[in-house]
């Protein structure tokens, strides 16, 4: 079991709806030992990679793209959520459904921060569905970047992004998969890796 497996299995609360709470070191109280060890991993996991720039998604992934992007010695660029259409032409959008909220989103990101000579690494606390990661990697496309690679602390590996994201080809490092999780026992099983 490696650190934060055992960090999940300790801290994390499993609820219902298919929904871990990790809100006491991940998402809400941050343990910055602990993302400052996350950042090295996905560093170690993406060491051969030329990284330009690190993408996420706010609120939660920015914490985390932070130590990562601070390892790579690198910006981190984070897409916000617009609640409107915007059709400024200085800004790259696309359409994401909420996995938390079940909402509908635009994100966006300002056309000043991704150029197609960007190489990047997109980073993400969780892989449910992958509406998340479809959204980052379509706003990648639209700037001409090459996307290197995406880190994700937790995927719940029983949920269908995991294999949607594979199936693009993309490099995916999970820190760790969870393949079933129990809101009435509390049980996480984690996929040997
Ligand atoms: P997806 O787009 O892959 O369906 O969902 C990923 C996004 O939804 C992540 O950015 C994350 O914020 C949120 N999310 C998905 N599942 C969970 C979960 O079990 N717990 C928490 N805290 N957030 C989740």
């Amino acid at each position: 079991m490696n650190f934060l497996e055992e960090r999940i299995q300790k801290d994390g609360i499993v609820k219902p709806g298919n929904v871990l709470k990790v809100d006491s070191f991940l998402n809400h109280q941050m343990d910055i030992a602990l993302m400052e060890e996350i950042g090295r991993e996905f560093h170690r996991r993406f060491a051969d990679k030329p990284i330009t720039k690190v993408l996420t998604i706010e609120a939660s992934g920015i914490g985390i793209a932070c130590f990562a992007a601070r390892e790579f010695g690198v910006p981190m660029v984070f897409a916000k959520k617009s609640h409107s259409i915007n059709l400024d032409s200085e800004v790259y959008i696309a359409e994401v459904e909420s996995f938390t909220h079940k909402n509908k989103n635009n994100i966006i990101v300002s056309r000043k921060f991704l150029n197609a000579d960007d190489r990047i690494l997109i980073i993400d606390d969780f892989l449910a569905n992958g509406c998340a990661l479809q959204g980052l990697i379509a706003i990648s496309k639209a700037a001409g970047a090459s996307v290197e690679g995406i880190g994700i602390v937790i995927e719940k590996g029983f949920q269908v992004g995991g294999q949607i994201i594979r199936n693009l080809g993309v490099h995916l490092e999970s820190l760790a998969i969870i393949d079933a999780m129990d809101a009435e026992t509390g049980v996480i099983t984690f996929r040997e890796q």
